[in-house]
């Protein structure tokens, strides 16, 4: 379990039925750039001294999800249509959150090529055409995989 995040004011909608998901306290949780930053849709990445490093891994990837990483929180079935999905992720493109997604697992795999369930960052390097990892280690240390 985490201590520290930064959160998305967004209400997380189901793609499926439109019905909103309850109880998320109006944001998802996300681990990008500085923490205990507040952000809503539009706005950019803020980085600070200590998230230097990952600021420049993540820097050629677009675009990028930022998975929730709500333990409370960490089964994403629609209360009306019953559609399971991963956790929803933050879109970054150029440093700025452009919108919300929630995916299904098999829409993750056909996604990203990856069949696991994620919780932290994947970004595309379109340099080398491939999705890359981003993993969290829960030591504050982040690296490719
Ligand atoms: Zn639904």
């Amino acid at each position: 379990m985490r201590e520290s995040y930064s959160y998305v004011e967004t209400p997380v909608i189901c793609p499926i039925c439109g019905a909103e998901f309850e109880n998320t306290d109006g944001h998802i949780r996300i681990v990008i750039g500085a923490l205990e930053r507040w952000y809503r849709i539009g706005d950019a990445i803020r980085w600070d001294r200590e998230t230097e490093q990952e600021r420049l891994r993540v820097a050629p990837l677009a675009p990028i999800y930022a998975f929730d990483l709500d333990d409370d929180y960490s089964v994403w079935r629609c209360a009306r249509c019953k559609t399971l999905f991963d956790a929803p992720a933050a879109i970054v493109v150029a440093n700025r959150i452009t919108s919300v997604c929630l995916l299904t697992h098999e829409e993750t795999r056909a996604l990203f090529g990856f069949d696991r369930t994620f919780s932290g960052i994947v970004g595309y390097h379109p340099a080398e055409s491939r999705w890359v990892i981003v993993q969290d280690y829960g030591d504050g240390s982040w690296k490719y995989v």
